[in-house]
């Protein structure tokens, strides 16, 4: 893979990189249990941390558990949009096209993300089940009807970590 076509590393604030830290520890959580390695949490605009999950996957037999996609289902019941709106979802990887989906649904205004897919691919490999919808988070994002920041990829090094050896 040419380091020409990865996309260039953002730089985090401490607040940022705490919580995109927080979402990586998940990912590592969910590989102990036996899961693909990815985390989430979703934090308000006043630093409250709303919710955090892991891909369930592997615990569950359901393909949707996906982690970004159960944060977002423990804090939409309870939030409004207008909450939402001010909060950001922390991903320890670029979310895949459901979860994008599912962000744009719940009108979270922001989200940060560690490993981005082009460097996935590397560690997901050729085998069919393990590959992902190649469309990204971003043209998703643009399609919507309302603003969505998007920040990726960060800390790649510490992302990528949970992914090493992680995948057949
Ligand atoms: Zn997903």
């Amino acid at each position: 893979m040419s380091s020409l076509l990865l996309p260039t590393e953002s730089r985090l604030d401490e607040r940022d990189g705490r919580y995109l830290r927080q979402a990586i520890s998940l990912a590592d959580r969910a590989r102990e249990r036996g899961n693909r390695p990815f985390g989430a949490v979703i934090v308000a605009a006043d630093g409250t941390l709303i919710a955090e999950a892991w891909n369930a996957n592997g615990e569950t037999g359901d393909c949707t558990a996906h982690a970004e996609l159960s944060a977002i289902r423990i804090a939409s019941p309870s939030h409004a949009r207008d909450q939402l709106a001010g909060a950001t979802l922390y991903s320890s990887s670029e979310p895949c096209v459901m979860c994008a989906g599912a962000i744009f649904w719940s009108a979270i205004g922001r989200v940060v993300y560690g490993i981005d897919a082009v460097r996935l691919r590397a560690f997901r490999g050729e085998r069919l089940d393990q590959k992902d919808v190649e469309l990204s988070c971003r043209d998703v994002f643009a399609a919507s009807s309302h603003p969505i920041e998007c920040i990726g990829p960060a800390l790649v090094d510490e992302a990528a970590a949970s992914h090493a050896g992680a995948w057949k």
